[in-house]
């Protein structure tokens, strides 16, 4: 059955400006950490840099919705590589350790090597460097890899969702072929790239018949192989629980043919439960964010296109963080540090525990897209 598709509900325009607290400024007179209101520190900031894409993957931007008349944001809107990199320092000055370039496509932001040179310096107040990542459909990797890892990138994600043509094309839904994916990952292992992660999403009747080929593609390549739940995320991708396949279901049919043992998670937050192959030939991921919620220790932000920061994936509003860097009255970075603190301190979100309980959540059709806050 094809999916119901929802029309497009603009949230881009719904932001308030952010106050500044006059004279106010975070954390006062020393480097350190914010937790919210659940007591949840703030560890990770995506950072999407565009909210274009080459692929029109069916449960993230639908053709129907995503046509050629979908009017993206301008490029005077979108956060340059000065304010990303402003902003991305005052957030880790928060306690942020870890960056992920995202989108939309992100390779397709121009000179995105540049804006990578500007954030691979930072540091945290006690001197160390930061996780820099990437997460990319992989389409124009070969091209860019070599550029990305000479500029300070340290590894990267690839979403890649069957290894069958058919299948695959029919979920980029542009025609998109397997092996130029394939391609890229190899031009990224090739420059040192690494470890470098494969997402795929699972739809139940879609490209479920890809999992075992994928877990046996990838099996002993020194590539982490990672199963997403179809989230709901976004308002537009007709969303149905049928179409969920539990990454219990995954985890078993490649734990019938290939024994699968457990690992302890790497980091606070993180959002994939691994595995390692019993026969030591690698590790894969689950992320299961619709049958196993993860919002307890969600330490993620997110930074769209457009300098809005939203403090959950399933937000219904962010908060305008560019109104204060392009405001009349100059800010300084102390002054933004409190506004962010200011919206981190009063977080409270949960949403797929809510969700999962069958407790009310943020309304629906509201809901802000994933191209345009990042994955
Ligand atoms: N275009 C890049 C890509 O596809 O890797 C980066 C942006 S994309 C929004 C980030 C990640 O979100 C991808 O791994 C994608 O598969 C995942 N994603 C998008 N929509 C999703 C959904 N409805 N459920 C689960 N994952 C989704
Ligand atoms: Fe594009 Fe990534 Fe969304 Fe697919 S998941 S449409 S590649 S942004
Ligand atoms: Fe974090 Fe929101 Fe996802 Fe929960 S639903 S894990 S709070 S982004």
């Amino acid at each position: 059955m094809p999916a119901r598709v929802i029309p497009l509900h603009d949230a881009r325009t719904l932001q308030p400006a952010l106050p500044v607290a006059a004279g106010r400024s975070w954390p006062p007179g020393q480097a350190g950490s914010v937790a919210d209101a659940l007591g949840r520190p703030l560890r990770d900031l995506r950072i999407s840099v565009t909210d274009r894409c080459n692929f029109r993957c069916g449960y993230c931007m639908p053709k129907q919705v995503f046509g050629k008349h979908h009017e993206f944001l301008p490029h005077a809107e979108l956060l340059n590589f000065e304010e990303i990199t402003r902003l991305a320092g005052v957030f880790v000055g928060l306690g942020v350790e870890k960056l992920r370039i995202t989108g939309g496509e992100p390779l397709l932001r121009r000179h995105l090597e540049t804006l990578i040179e500007m954030l691979a310096p930072l540091r945290t107040p006690a001197g160390r460097p930061l996780d820099l990542t990437l997460t990319t459909n992989g389409s124009m990797l070969a091209r860019k890899a070599a550029a990305l890892k000479a500029a300070g990138l340290q590894r990267l994600t690839v979403s890649l969702d069957g290894l069958n043509d058919a299948v695959f094309q029919r979920m980029n839904d542009v025609g998109f072929p397997v092996a130029e994916v394939l391609e890229g990952i190899r031009a990224a292992q090739a420059v040192g790239l690494g470890p470098i992660k494969v997402n795929m999403v699972v739809q139940r009747g879609v490209n479920d018949d890809q999992i075992l080929p994928m877990a046996r593609h990838f099996r002993g390549s020194g590539v982490v192989l990672r199963f997403i739940e179809f989230m709901d995320v976004g308002a537009t991708n007709g969303w149905r629980m049928e179409q969920v396949l539990p990454s219990a279901e995954v985890m078993r049919r490649i734990a019938a043919e290939f024994p699968l043992v457990p690992l302890s998670s790497s980091a606070p937050g993180e959002t994939a439960e691994r595995w390692a192959y019993a026969d030591g030939s690698g590790e894969v991921g689950f992320i299961s964010s619709v049958t196993q919620a993860f919002c307890g220790d969600c330490n993620r932000a997110r930074l769209s296109t457009e300098g809005q920061l939203y403090t959950c994936l399933f937000a219904t509003r962010g908060h305008d963080l560019r109104g204060l860097l392009r405001g009349a009255a100059p800010v300084d970075d102390g002054q933004l540090s409190a506004a962010v603190a200011a919206v981190w301190a009063g977080r409270t979100d949960r949403y797929s525990q809510l969700r999962g309980r069958g407790a009310p959540t943020p309304d629906g059709p509201r809901r802000v897209e994933m191209h345009y806050i990042g994955g």
